[in-house]
């Protein structure tokens, strides 16, 4: 998708600070980070998210790039909360699926009521 941000990430067009890379996922730093350890994994080719008909060997590639984040970030062991945003509700604001990996300090316990 050529006005995709992400898009333009996944082809090198715009920088980012890539964490890992491989023919079907990209891992990069979120440019607006919550937590000491925030970092966003998308699918190279474009999806506006989970449920845009994302064949499941994708799924599977995006939710392998977690752990291989998880071991470069170095959260392995303490743990770390993954968030897939999706549509409205969900507050996704970037329409390319994604997966932020969020860590590096202890969560609130639990999310808050919605507005
Ligand atoms: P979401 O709200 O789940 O759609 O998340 C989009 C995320 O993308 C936000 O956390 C933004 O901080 C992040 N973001 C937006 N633009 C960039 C960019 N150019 N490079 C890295 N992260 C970005
Ligand atoms: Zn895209």
């Amino acid at each position: 998708m050529s006005d995709c941000l992400f898009c333009k990430i996944a082809s090198h067009e715009i920088d980012a600070t890539i964490v890992y890379e491989d023919d079907y996922v990209m891992a990069f730093e979120d440019i607006n980070p919550q937590l000491p350890v925030h970092t966003l994994i998308i699918p190279k080719q474009h999806y506006a998210h989970v449920g845009d008909d994302v064949p499941e060997e994708i799924l599977g590639k995006v939710f392998a790039a977690v752990a291989k984040v998880a071991k470069i970030k170095g959260v392995e062991e303490s743990g770390y909360r993954i968030v897939a945003n999706t549509g409205e509700d969900g507050r996704q604001t970037v329409h390319h699926l994604h997966v932020h990996v969020l860590g590096g300090a202890r969560m609130p316990i639990r999310m808050g009521p919605a507005d």
